[in-house]
């Protein structure tokens, strides 16, 4: 008998499960509570493909995205959307950044980042980069950069020629395990699965919740804001120059990213979000804000790092601070060139109950449910790996 596979979140990775399964001739529905696929995440993100540069060599992200970006360039070309191939200068503007860079470009070569090249001249940085600043760099030429919600859409297609159904507009409220089965509610449809996925991003602990999995891993939301750079400027940056990151935290620190479309932006921050899905700072949401703050791990986190907390919000409310971090790396950097903030996304973030940050992607299994725990980033570049992933380990032949 056809298996039914119900799929929660209609992102890009839950779109691809549903494509992937849907070629294995699963009946496959997504149930998505947007009326538009891609509203969060997937929508709202720096459309990196990346090459694997900063991830814990052997861990989830590193194998799963050497895999994904592959996958994901051929996607591109098969559908004919936009790939290009900008390369990414990771510069170190001192010398006190040089031992972190070495870190990198260890990790680099451990995770196979295809044709990375070490950089110790300011003359050859310069060819890559010609505004840039800084005493020595890593460079990834085949660091790409897309248009995720593009591809999401393409990709939903497939799963309709398939036979599979795409459900907008149909938020799960409910779900329960049945006789081996799983019921799924929304306001406004019912159905039995033989297995579901959840794949709900900023919502993954809330929907775990409906089916009483461990409340954590706990999601708290980041915001990550972005700067457009004025467009008769857009020329200070030719593909992408991002800073030394920690690697605890690769999303730290101001990116200069050259997008599909030829847009530079700047970013993203990350400021904690006072809303799941608060794209501004005015978009409060009490309950949320209220459940972050007596979650155990919250003091402990905010202990650990309020000193970073404080940067990233002044950096947000300031300008002239974000600018002045901006200009170590672009020095002909005007304030002006700053021209306007521009589309924030919110990130999922995951973390333990002791206010550890979950660095890996995660996957749980409850029954015949199967979730999606963490999926941050990489997890855009890396979604098709990540759907073949799950369907090996987790759906192949039956729920653990
Ligand atoms: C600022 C920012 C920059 C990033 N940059 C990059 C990058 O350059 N490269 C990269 O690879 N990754 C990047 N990422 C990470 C990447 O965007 C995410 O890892 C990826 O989009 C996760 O996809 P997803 O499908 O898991 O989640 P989402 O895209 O968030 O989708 C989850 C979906 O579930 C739906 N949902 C939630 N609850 C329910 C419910 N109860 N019922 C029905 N539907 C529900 C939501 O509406 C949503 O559409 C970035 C993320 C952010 C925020």
């Amino acid at each position: 008998m056809t298996e039914r596979i119900g799929i929660i979140g209609g992102g890009i990775v839950g779109i691809a499960l549903a494509r992937a399964l849907g070629a294995r001739r699963a009946e496959v529905t997504v149930l998505e509570k947007e009326t538009r696929l891609s509203q969060h995440q997937t929508g709202h993100n720096s459309g990196v493909v990346h090459a694997g540069l900063y991830y814990k060599p052997g861990s989830l992200k590193a194998t799963l995205c050497a895999a994904g970006r592959v996958s994901i360039r051929e996607f591109c070309e098969e559908k004919g959307l936009p790939h290009r191939e900008v390369g990414k200068l990771v510069v170190a503007v001192d010398e006190s950044e040089l031992g972190a860079l070495a870190e990198i470009e260890r990790r680099s070569i451990e995770n196979a980042v295809p044709d990375l090249a070490r950089i110790d001249d300011v003359a050859a940085l310069r060819e890559i980069e010609p505004h840039v600043a800084g005493v020595a760099a890593v460079h990834s030429p085949h660091t790409a950069v897309v248009d995720y919600a593009s591809i999401t859409e393409a990709m939903a297609q497939d799963v309709r020629a398939a036979g599979g159904r795409v459900l907008l507009g149909h938020e799960v409220t409910g779900i329960r395990l049945e006789n081996g089965t799983v019921r799924v509610t929304t306001p406004v449809s019912e159905d039995v699965f033989d297995r579901v996925i959840v794949c709900a991003g900023l919502q993954s602990d809330a929907v775990a919740r409906l089916i009483g999995a461990d409340p954590s891993p706990k999601i708290l939301p980041f915001r990550g804001e972005y700067w457009e750079l004025a467009p008769e400027r857009t020329d200070l940056v030719r593909g992408m120059i991002y800073p030394v990151p920690d690697p605890r935290f690769p999303f730290l620190g101001v990116h200069f990213t050259r997008g599909v479309y030829d847009n530079v932006h700047v970013g993203p921050n990350a400021v904690p979000a006072l809303a799941r899905e608060g794209y501004k700072w005015l978009t409060i949401s009490v309950k949320d804000t209220w459940e972050s703050l007596r979650w155990p791990g919250a003091w402990p986190l905010a202990k650990e790092h309020w000193r970073m907390g404080v940067d990233e919000i002044s950096g947000s409310l300031i300008k002239p601070l974000y600018f002045q971090k901006a200009r170590r790396f672009v020095p002909e950097l005007k304030m002006s060139d700053l021209a306007h903030k521009t589309g924030a996304g919110v990130r999922a973030q995951a973390w333990g109950s002791s206010g550890e940050l979950l660095d890996d992607f995660a996957v749980d299994q409850v029954g015949p449910v199967t979730l999606l725990r963490n999926a941050p980033s990489p997890a855009a570049t890396s979604s098709i790996a990540i759907a073949d992933f799950v369907i090996e380990h987790y759906l192949t032949p039956s729920p653990r």
